[in-house]
């Protein structure tokens, strides 16, 4: 019997999507400018490639405008800084993303330092990571999956504060930023990663726990303390016949015993997800706002 109330990613996402588009035609209706996102990809990886297309199918959705460079597998590490440098200058472009991961050949902090830090939508430069870690600073984006993992709380109106938090996973771009985020909503925060020696024990104590491991459903019912609410970031395929393609998407977190565990959980898919790119859209509208001083 399920007790978990399911975290609706897609709708919230789509709500968020609705909000952006009123904020981008009030944007261009009273001074004129549209907002504009540009992705450098670079090779030929199918899955970036699809990343890449549906980033600029959602801005396509709410008014922004996209901008894209693509670059083969063999392209220098030259000529991607160059299209990074030449969307900082670009008056029309508020937001740039570069689609990791980057060529072996290619030094990926070189190119992400880049970026500047007034267009940094993804949030991953290291003066915002800093910023982010730091009291008292603020700094201009948060990465969009970590962001999108909040903003669900919110919308679902499930306090923060006070809370025992566990974010399993410390990648730079959720686990980790999942974690500060945490802590700037004042959780108390650990963060459990492939050496932790006990990982089932800690999650027990959480309220809240953010997943970003990669591991399919690897936190079981027996890891959970009744009534935690299930951010489930993991987008992890597994094999399944009966599936169109022979497989399917589970999360890290054992959907089935979870619901009759926790209180609220994420599905994946359509949970973190779709949030994940709203939460790309929304970085990028506030980019623009900043940019051209429009409240
Ligand atoms: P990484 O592989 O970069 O990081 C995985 C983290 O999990 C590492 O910190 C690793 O620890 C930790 N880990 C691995 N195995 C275990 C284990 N057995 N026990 C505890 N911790 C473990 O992955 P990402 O952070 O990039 O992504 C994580 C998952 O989220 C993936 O499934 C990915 O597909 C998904 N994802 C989903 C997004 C969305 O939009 N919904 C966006 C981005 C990612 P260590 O540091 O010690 O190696």
């Amino acid at each position: 019997e399920a007790l978990a109330k399911v975290i609706d990613g897609k709708a919230v996402a789509k709500t968020v999507r609705d909000e952006i588009t009123i904020e981008v035609s009030r944007m261009k209706e009273s001074i004129g400018v549209v907002p504009g996102l540009a992705v450098v990809l670079v090779g030929d990886r199918k899955d970036s490639a699809t990343y890449v297309r549906n980033k600029k199918k959602a801005c396509e959705s709410v008014g922004i405008k996209s901008f894209e460079v693509r670059l083969g597998e063999d392209s220098s590490e030259e000529e991607v800084l160059k299209s990074v440098l030449s969307f900082n200058d670009d008056p029309s472009v508020h937001g740039i993303l570069v689609q990791l991961p980057l060529p072996s050949h290619m030094d990926e902090q070189n190119i992400l330092n880049a970026v500047s830090i007034e267009k940094d939508v993804d949030g991953f430069h290291p003066l915002n990571i800093g910023r982010l870690a730091m009291r008292g600073r603020e700094p201009l984006f948060v990465p969009c999956t970590p962001k999108g993992c909040i903003e669900l709380l919110h919308r679902y109106n499930i306090e923060i504060k006070g809370k025992t938090a566990v974010v399993i996973g410390r990648s730079n771009i959720v686990g980790m930023p999942a974690a500060l985020l945490l802590q700037r909503e004042d959780a108390t925060v650990t963060i459990i990663h492939s050496r932790t020696k006990n990982p089932e024990e800690i999650t027990r104590e959480a309220d809240i726990i953010i997943s970003a491991v990669g591991q399919p459903n690897m936190v079981r019912g027996s890891w959970i303390k009744p009534g935690a609410v299930l951010i489930d970031v993991g987008i992890n395929p597994v094999e399944d016949l009966s599936a169109p393609r022979g497989y399917r998407l589970v999360g890290d977190i054992c959907y089935e015993e979870a619901c009759k565990v926790a209180s609220a959980i994420t599905p994946v898919p359509g949970g973190v997800g779709p949030m994940t790119i709203a939460m790309l859209l929304s970085n990028t509208l506030t980019s623009a706002k900043r940019i051209h001083n429009f409240q």
